[in-house]
């Protein structure tokens, strides 16, 4: 941008009304309110809590794939159980039904048969205390994986929640992003397109807003105060002058309140 120096300040090449400057305030306004919107619709709390709640959820997922897995280990180990079981039982039933037909009538065979089935009983005792322990291990792995649903819901029901809540505030924010926007491009048909040009350019490269106002002798982009060498060269100054502070490199627009 052309410039032409002044002592310690710097004049725009560009020329414009006290009115025309004036209005660059009102947009330099709405920029500081666009910009407050945009930091609000990227630091929303809502879209922190969400990153924890799905963080959660996949922790939730997780401990519900290990329980059911788990589970189905659990119901197989105890289908062989209770299948052993069940052959021994009727082991059983045919040697005691052989016993009580008395078809053994030998005594070293009817003792061998009988020995058979004592042992047999004590290994379907046996088997029935592995049964047991498998159908309590069932019961603490129902309660983990019972566990870990209710918790699914809980976290799926927050993050229900919560979205519609994001979702709320990010409409609000949109809302008042609009106005602020449809404001602005009325101010800006209003500006000069060369001072608008202006504006943009400082705006874009000293981020924020591109024009301040000159109050009591202090600068409202920056917030530094004026010399008085400074503020006796905008006293200079003609009213259409576009002033920048050397300082912010913003323009600085005189108000009736700027202590000249
Ligand atoms: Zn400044």
């Amino acid at each position: 941008m052309r410039q032409r120096p002044l002592g310690r300040l710097t004049l725009a090449f560009v020329k414009a009304s006290p009115e025309a400057q004036l209005r660059l305030l009102e947009l330099a306004d709405l920029d500081t309110e666009l910009g407050r919107l945009d930091h609000r619709r990227r630091t929303l709390p809502e879209n922190a809590e969400l990153a924890q709640l799905s963080e959660r959820a996949a922790k939730v997922r997780d401990a519900i794939t290990i329980a059911d897995t788990n589970l189905g280990d659990l119901d197989r180990e105890l289908g062989r159980a209770e299948k052993d079981v069940d052959q021994v039982r009727v082991r059983i039933d045919r040697d005691n039904q052989r016993l009580d037909a008395g078809q053994v009538s030998n005594a070293r065979e009817l003792e061998s048969l009988q020995n058979e089935v004592a042992s047999l009983r004590r290994r379907q005792g046996d088997l029935e205390e592995v049964v047991l322990e498998l159908m309590e291990r069932r019961e603490s792995a129902q309660a983990l994986r019972d566990g870990a649903g209710a918790e699914a819901e809980t976290v799926g029901a927050d993050e229900t929640a919560l979205t519609a809540r994001r979702d709320a505030a990010m409409a609000e924010i949109e809302e008042q992003a609009a106005k602020a926007t449809a404001a602005r491009a009325a101010i800006v048909s209003d500006v000069p397109a060369d001072l608008l040009a202006l504006y943009d350019k400082i705006r874009s490269s000293v981020g924020g807003v591109g024009a301040a106002p000159l109050r009591r002798g202090q600068c409202g982009g920056c917030r530094e105060m004026l010399s008085t060498v400074e503020l006796n060269e905008i006293r200079r100054a003609a009213p259409d002058e576009v002033v920048r502070h050397e300082e912010c490199r913003r323009i600085l627009v005189r108000t009736p309140d700027s202590g000249l």
